[in-house]
Formats: C-alpha cells, structure tokens, sequence
C-alpha cells in the first residue's frame, strides 16, 4: 500500500541518517514508517503512493491557513521572480517587521532569522548580553529548539546541576540550564532563592506544545513576569507555536502578561524557513549593529520567506480565530467523548485550534502528568487512524494542528474515524 513510501525511505536511510532531517519524522515512536508526501493542499496532504490524508500535523503548525494557500502561493511566485535571496535589505522585511510589531503587545523591534532554535538562541544571547548573567530557566518538556543550552535533560531534578540531554552538548553549557516543571511557580521561586543573581532569563512555551499540549495555570504567567521583574532577569515567551495561533497577538495578547522578549517561527513564515525574536526596544538595540550583541544571517530576511509570511499575516488579520476555536473546542470535547466510551483512560487538552489526546487518566499539567500516559495507547490509535486516512503526528508529545482550511466534513473524518477504531486498556 505504501510502496513508493517504503521503497524511498530504504533509500534515504542509506543517505540521510534515520532517512530524516528531523528526528520525529522517522516515526520511530509509534513503531511506523514515514509516509512520503507529495503534494499538500488546504487540509489534506497526499502521498507519493496517491493516498491523501486529512492532516492534523499541518507541518507541526506553520500551515494555520492551510497548505498552498492561494494568496501565499502567488506571494511567493511572484516573489521568486524578483530573486531569492539579496544578502542587503529589501522591502518586505520593513512591511514583516510592521506586522509582527502591529500584532503582538510586547514586540516594539524585531529581528528575523532562519528558524525557531535560530530565534530562542539569540534571544538568550541578548538575554545574557544585557542583563552580564548566565542562567536560564526552563521548563521541563519544554522545547526550544536544538541549541546546546535548551538541551538540558527533561529528567534533571528542580535546582540541581543539568546533565546533557544528549552527547555533544558540553555539561559546562547546560550547566547554567536550570530546570522546574511547568507550571510550578514554587520551584521557580527556589530556583531565583538559590540562584536570582546569576539568572539571566526564563525562557517558556506560554502555552506548552511539545509535552502535548499543556496549558498554563491561571497566576502561572503572570507569576513568572512578577519573578523577572524583581530578580532583573528578562522574560522569554517563546511564541514559535503560539504566536499568531492561540490569537493574533499571541499568548501575550490572550493573557494579558508582557514578555521582555519573544520568540517566533513557523506562522510567521507561511510555511517557509522562518524566525524572529523581538521585544523591548532599549534590549532590542543592544543587538549588532547598533549594539554589542553579535547575531547575523546570510539568508535571514529572506525576500521569499518574508512575502510568504506577509502574505500569511495578511490572511491571517482577517481570520475568524474565534469561530475556529469554537470548532475546535467542539472537536475536542466529541474526541474525548468517542475514545471513553472505549474504556480506555483519556483527557484530551484543548485551546484555540489544538489539541492532544492524552491516554491517561489524570489531568495533565506538566510533562510528569504528560508521562503518565499509555504510550502503546497512543500507537495504537496512530496507526489506525492513519489507516484511517487521518494523519496525526507520530508521537504522544505533540499537539494536533488544526487549520483554517479544515472544513466540518475534515472534522467529522476525524470522529469518524476515532468511532471506528479498536482500543483496549
Ligand atoms: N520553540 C518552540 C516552542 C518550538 O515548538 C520549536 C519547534 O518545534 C522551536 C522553538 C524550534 O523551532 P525550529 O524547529 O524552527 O528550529
């Protein structure tokens, strides 16, 4: 059935380690192989073997306007006839640039770079530039993208020294990696007791999504920034899958907290190589040239990926977000309902258009509560509701991705299927 799939993953294997360029691809975790795609439009993604999905995965939540959207498409067409890359300014970055700041509450400057790890590992560099310190604090089951300082070991305890999560990453680097669980504003506080002087930043997933999707507690948030503002240490929201996605204007706008400094990706690109930090301006000029904080890009401000991500904003400012959610909410609630009735341990996490099955019976607010779920549980429902024609991301530690494109049918298709699968404790 998947042939064509199977026969170029044999292949990639041989050339690209685990055949992938990013690990979860390979589907290692739900004991699958990877589907190859060929093309994707709107809601539905179709395979090199012709099979099309409903896609919940939507390139792990740039697509939130779909794939191939038209107005993006001819964005980036006739972007490509005006030369890919100029290696000097152009004026898409300034109309960008005026978007994210117009949109998002604590953003007065902004600089693009090429990827969401791109961003947060500026932001912590300017984070340490400013404030002369070097710890960070974050979040156990968070991530932030592949930079040695994010690395940390999920497992490390509160407080204590970080070890490398993997080899390659000096310990002396993720020695000034502090780690808490989320949403434990106590082992926060312990952490500023044993070490406020020397921390620099804490950097969160305002709305966690890479433990599955994991919300904030209310006082949360708003506990860190009170933590920052009397220690001297900067707040960093990464926002790579929040911003424009659980609203317009981010987590910040849809709780009302201030980061010092944010981190973007994925939307803002429309699907092309994107970041972005941003935030105050006296700590944004601190960044070269006009400030002693080196960062640079070749292709950062990429004249195609700045007219795709315009393009997407644009679309994007005009969107029923609300209506969305409600669908979503909606989905989530029937989903939940469905996979009960199974018998089987489930809480499904839900906000804006997100959300993930956890096969558990504890409500999950952390990666400990995250953990406790049955991950052959979550095999099992992968893989047959991929056979299913639905695709879902192949791991109980992502959230599912639901676009502006997905119709009512493409959310029925998922009940649907759910309905119809096996599952047993
Ligand atoms: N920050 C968060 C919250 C993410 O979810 C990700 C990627 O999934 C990153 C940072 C890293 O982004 P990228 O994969 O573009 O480097």
């Amino acid at each position: 059935m998947d042939h064509r799939s199977k026969e170029l993953f044999e292949r990639a294997q041989q050339l690209i380690p685990g055949g992938v360029n990013s690990p979860v691809r390979a589907c290692l975790g739900v004991d699958s192989d990877p589907l190859f795609v060929a093309h994707a439009k709107g809601s539905h993604l179709t395979t090199v073997d012709g099979e099309t999905f409903v896609d919940y995965v939507q390139s792990w939540g740039p697509m939130l306007l779909g794939h191939a959207h038209p107005v993006v498409a001819s964005a980036i067409h006739s972007a490509v006839d005006r030369g890919t890359s100029y290696g000097a300014p152009c004026e898409d970055e300034v109309i960008l640039a005026e978007a994210v700041i117009d949109a998002l509450p604590a953003v007065d400057m902004v600089r693009m770079v090429n990827s969401g790890t791109e961003a947060t590992m500026s932001a912590l560099r300017l984070a340490r530039g400013v404030t002369g310190r070097n710890k960070v604090v974050k979040f156990v089951g968070c991530y932030h993208g592949h930079a040695d300082a994010f690395l940390a070991s999920a497992g490390s305890g509160v407080a204590t020294l970080s070890i490398p999560g993997t080899p390659g990453v000096p310990e002396a680097t993720v020695r000034d990696t502090l780690l808490a669980p989320y949403n434990d504003l106590t082992a926060v506080a312990e952490l500023f007791t044993l070490h406020g002087k020397d921390i620099a930043a804490i950097i969160v997933e305002p709305v966690a999504g890479n433990m599955g999707l994991v919300l904030p507690v209310d006082g949360f948030l708003q506990g860190l920034r009170d933590l920052c503002t009397e220690h001297g240490a900067l707040l960093i929201f990464d926002e790579v899958i929040t911003g424009f996605r659980v609203n317009y204007g981010g987590a910040q706008k849809r709780f009302g907290i201030t980061p010092d400094l944010t981190t973007l990706g994925k939307i803002i690109g429309g699907g092309l190589p994107v970041g972005a930090y941003g935030g105050r301006a006296d700590l944004m000029r601190r960044i070269a040239p006009c400030g002693e904080v080196y960062q640079a890009g070749t292709l950062s401000g990429n004249p195609l990926a700045m007219a795709a991500g315009i393009a997407t904003l644009t679309e994007l400012k005009k969107s029923d977000y609300d209506a969305l959610e409600a669908r979503v909410a909606a989905l989530a609630a029937e989903l939940q309902t469905i996979l009960a009735a199974k018998g089987v341990p489930v809480r499904v996490n839900t906000i804006a258009s997100m959300f993930t099955v956890f096969f558990t019976d504890q409500p999950v607010t952390d990666f400990a509560s995250a953990k406790t779920a049955n991950a052959a549980l979550y095999t099992s429902y992968y893989k047959q509701m991929r056979d299913k024609g639905i695709y879902l991301a192949p791991s109980p530690f992502e959230a599912a991705m639901v676009s502006f494109a997905h119709t009512d049918a493409d959310l029925a298709a998922l009940l649907d299927a759910a309905r119809a699968i096996t599952l047993s404790a």
